[in-house]
């Protein structure tokens, strides 16, 4: 058995990182940036009414209101995409709606709600006054073209994809999705929807861990519940070490009769480099490579394999990906934690905000077969092996669930 610290030393040392592809836009999402973005063009790339008005002279209304309304000649319309080239002279104002170019001659905007109207109407009253530039969306006032807008590295958000598509960017250079394959072991295990036999239970690892894979940014390529037979695992896993980039397991890696995974694993030429971490729950943890794949095995009870691919899965798909490590956050306990002597203890919490300080709390089950316990945490709450227990008003490490807020 080794210390989390050093199984992670070992993981670090065999990931390896993906290339790069050039996708559409729309097939982004999610992924990591491997190129800078920069502005191809300043922002606002033209001067624009920021309002639905009249493009005015502001010099012609000096001293206008509603008591003194002055009268302008309407002379056409400019709307978002369709610009008008006539100018404006003394007197003279133009209907321009938001987003629409600003007509030569004027210099300001008076928004629709101040003036008699839009028609054909050749004569318009303004009831207020407007200093120049009033509503209008200067040409470059938010970004210079060149200017550098998203990293190479970053995250591609929807902030993200809604930069690149406002800067015309048709395809990116983003990183490939790791390719992974998931399976369950267990003679036990049938699908929700069927009915159970005695001693049978559904499977439900598998739909977490599919969730999981593509929340991380990866794609479940291959997945089956497989039985506890050699050979069935020998064909399934196979196929995995042929296509994918990362296997991930649940079940048959302890100490049971049935538990042939590792065995498998081992037959098929994959280099095993641990098998036991000093962790609970989720003692039985394989790691081993094959030729171009990483291979993780996880114990099949709900919580060890669910909390496990967190530790140990999620942080693999991200760095192959090239994204940061995931980081811990130190947290208050407003309970006792349950630290274990030789062993790194982690738990499904929830954390939350008073007083400007993150407070967190363990889930009271504590049974690695009790998956309820994920079912209102925001966190894992993870401690190190210890003899010193941890108290309410200790801190602690929390890594949050990226997908949950924290309130
Ligand atoms: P194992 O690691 O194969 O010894 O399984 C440990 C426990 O997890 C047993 O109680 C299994 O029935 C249960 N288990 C294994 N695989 C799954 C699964 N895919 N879904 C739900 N429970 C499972
Ligand atoms: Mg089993």
């Amino acid at each position: 058995m080794i210390s989390v610290k050093e199984a992670k030393s070992i993981i670090q040392g065999k990931i390896f990182k993906l290339d790069s592809e050039v996708v559409p836009l729309d097939r982004s999402m999610g992924r990591i940036i491997f190129e800078d973005i920069v502005a191809t063009f300043p922002s606002p790339r033209f001067n624009n009414s920021a309002m639905d008005g009249f493009a005015v002279r502001s010099s012609d209304i000096i001293g206008a209101s509603n008591q003194n309304p002055i009268t302008l000649k309407n002379i056409g319309i400019s709307s978002a995409g369709v610009p008008s080239d006539l100018i404006l002279n003394e007197g003279e104002c133009m209907q321009c709606m938001t987003g629409a170019i600003i007509p030569s001659g004027s210099d300001a905007i008076v928004m629709v709600e101040h003036t008699t109207g839009f028609s054909d109407d050749p004569n318009v009253e303004i009831m207020i006054e407007v200093q120049p530039e009033s509503h209008i969306r200067k040409r470059g006032e938010e970004i210079q073209k060149g200017d550098k807008l998203i990293s190479k590295g970053t995250h591609i958000t929807p902030s993200e994809i809604g930069i690149c598509a406002t800067f015309g960017y048709g395809e990116l250079n983003v990183s490939k999705k790791p390719k992974i394959a998931i399976f369950g072991t267990g003679n036990e295990l049938v699908a929700p929807g069927e009915n159970l036999k005695e001693g049978e239970i559904y499977n439900s690892n598998l739909y977490v861990f599919s969730d999981l894979v593509g929340k991380a940014g990866g794609e479940v390529l291959m997945q089956d519940v497989l039985k506890d037979n050699k050979s069935y695992l020998e064909s399934f896993l196979s196929e995995a070490l042929k296509s994918c980039d990362v296997v991930i397991s649940s079940g048959g890696v302890s100490m049971g009769r049935f538990d042939y995974v590792r065995d498998v694993f081992i037959d098929l030429g994959v280099e095993e480099h641990f098998w036991k971490v000093a962790q609970k729950p989720g003692r039985p943890l394989f790691f081993g490579t094959g030729n171009k794949t990483l291979i993780i095995g996880l114990p099949g009870n709900p919580v060890s394999s669910y909390i496990g691919f967190m530790i140990w899965v999620w942080p693999i798909i991200n760095e192959m990906m090239g994204t940061d490590k995931v980081k811990s956050i130190e947290a208050e306990l407003t309970e006792p934690f349950p630290v274990e002597n030789i062993k790194y203890r982690y738990l499904f919490g929830k954390a939350w905000i008073e007083n400007g300080k993150v407070l967190c709390k363990p889930s009271r089950k504590i049974g690695s077969h009790m998956l309820t316990s994920s079912l209102n945490a925001n966190c894992i709450i993870g401690a190190e092996p210890s003899d010193i227990k941890l108290s309410s008003g200790d801190s602690i490490l929390i890594n949050l669930l990226p997908w949950k807020i924290i309130e």
